[in-house]
């Protein structure tokens, strides 16, 4: 705590990884021995910039960027760049470490790392957005490469972003090195599914979970959090399965619609219009709008919380619990507070943390460089069936483990033990560096 001052989430994020470290540090004692737990939260390195940019009316906007490149003990960092203005180190930091372990479950030869700026994308133009990324990337393209450090998107970074990021690095250094961002265009050097793949691979784990207790998404009510990325695909899966989802939201509040989520319009009027999910129920006399509220005191089957940090609290978890939710998988990062993990725990309600249940996209990001260095490209039935079976194995280990270690059902211990065991043995192996 007093190494790193101020970084709520950064503190929230390693005391639940190592709360579940108890046992397994018990069994293996070379890695207290070796200070494995001091050198994984501390990151590899850490990078604040100035990005500098001209607005419309020829202003002078500045803002910070951020990269932290948190370890590289199995491959290349690799993780996303957040553009919201509530970022800041702690946040940073935070979504870093949870992707050491998230990586690591994937199975994948991936590192972990994080980075983002305090630019609110909201409400600027297109040539705005440009500007922004191309002074961004003009300090950033220095610390990256597709063996150093392998951004993606996150919160307000999409398809746009990445490619006035592609365009800037690939000016800059002169070299078409598609490996080096994932979350690119399919006409230049992008994977079919990586945009649906976050969002795909969470309703697999959910469903994987749901099949433990002989059930399926077939016929349950489905209640979403956000509208973006995430949460459009989680949506567009879950109907697939025979879900009926009913409800979605941004940071303004949630739209309920009974006849059943129109996953096209939302897309609409979210990724094309970049309005207001108010616009949806404006649009669909089926819905309505709730301002400034959360889409769990709704209830429902399935829960997927696909916005962002600590959006489902104790008084959310109690209204879920209340009507008899069954399961609650994280697309997004560490969307649910410890207090509510452990209502849903206690209450024997599934529960799949975020590291394990949106690990599709990263594990699909590791598919796209898979792609590039052979100069390859895919088709979106391989490449789901790869992400898939890749959900699939990454419920099992987090079963098997949780199992082993005496905790049979509990997903948070056996994806942080999991995650946590892969990267220590490779610390070791690689010595005190
Ligand atoms: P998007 O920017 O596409 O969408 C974010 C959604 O969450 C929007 O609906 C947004 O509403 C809402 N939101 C953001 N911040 C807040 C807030 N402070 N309060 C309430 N709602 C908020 O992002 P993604 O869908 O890509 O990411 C969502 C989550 O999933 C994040 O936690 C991200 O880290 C995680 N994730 C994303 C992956 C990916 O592949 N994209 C991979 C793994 C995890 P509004 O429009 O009002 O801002």
């Amino acid at each position: 705590l007093r190494r790193n001052p101020g970084e709520e989430e950064f503190h929230q994020a390693v005391r639940e990884v190592f709360d579940s470290l108890g046992p397994v540090l018990e069994k293996n004692p070379q890695y207290a021995d070796a200070a494995v737990l001091q050198r994984i939260c501390e990151p590899e390195r850490q990078i604040i910039f100035r990005v500098p940019w001209v607005d419309d009316r020829g202003q002078i906007q500045i803002n910070r960027g951020f990269r932290v490149e948190f370890n590289s003990a199995l491959g290349p960092y690799k993780g996303g760049l957040r553009f919201h203005p509530s970022v800041y180190l702690g946040i940073v930091k935070f979504l870093g470490f949870e992707q050491v372990f998230k990586n690591s479950l994937t199975g994948m030869p991936i590192g972990g790392g994080k980075g983002g700026s305090d630019f609110d994308p909201r409400g600027k133009s297109d040539a705005e957005v440009m500007r922004f990324c191309q002074s961004f990337m003009t300090e950033l393209y220095r610390h990256i490469g597709e063996y150093t450090d392998v951004p993606a998107g996150d919160i307000g970074v999409g398809g746009r972003e990445i490619g006035y990021l592609f365009g800037q690095y690939k000016r800059i250094t002169n070299r078409y090195e598609s490996g080096v961002l994932t979350g690119k265009g399919i006409t230049w050097g992008g994977s079919l599914v990586r945009t649906e793949a976050t969002g795909y691979g969470t309703v697999f784990f959910a469903q994987h979970m749901l099949e433990t207790k002989g059930t399926s998404f077939e016929g349950k009510r489905v209640v979403v959090s956000g509208s973006g990325n995430v949460a459009i695909y989680a949506m567009q899966k879950a109907q697939q399965l025979g879900a009926h989802v009913i409800a979605c939201s941004d940071s303004s509040g949630y739209v309920v619609d009974e006849a059943g989520i129109d996953v096209d319009l939302v897309r609409q009027v979210k990724e094309v219009e970049r309005a207001r999910i108010a616009e949806y129920a404006a649009r669909r006399p089926s819905a309505r709008f709730v301002e400034g509220a959360r889409v769990w005191e709704l209830g429902g089957d399935v829960a997927l919380p696909c916005a962002t940090q600590n959006e489902l609290d104790e008084q959310d978890a109690k209204a879920l619990i209340a009507s008899g939710v069954l399961a609650v998988a994280e697309g997004a990062n560490m969307p649910t507070t410890p207090a509510a993990i452990t209502m849903f725990q206690e209450a024997g309600v599934l529960f799949a943390p975020g590291k394990a249940a949106n690990a599709g996209g990263v594990a699909t990001s590791a598919l796209e460089m898979q792609q590039n260095a052979s100069r390859d490209s895919w088709s979106f039935e391989h490449t789901e069936e790869r992400l898939a079976r890749i959900m699939n194995d990454i419920h099992d280990r987090c079963a098997t483990t949780a199992d082993e270690y005496g905790q049979p059902g509990n997903y948070v211990a056996g994806a942080n033990i999991a995650g946590f065991t892969k990267v220590a043995d490779a610390m070791l192996a690689l010595g005190v560096i």
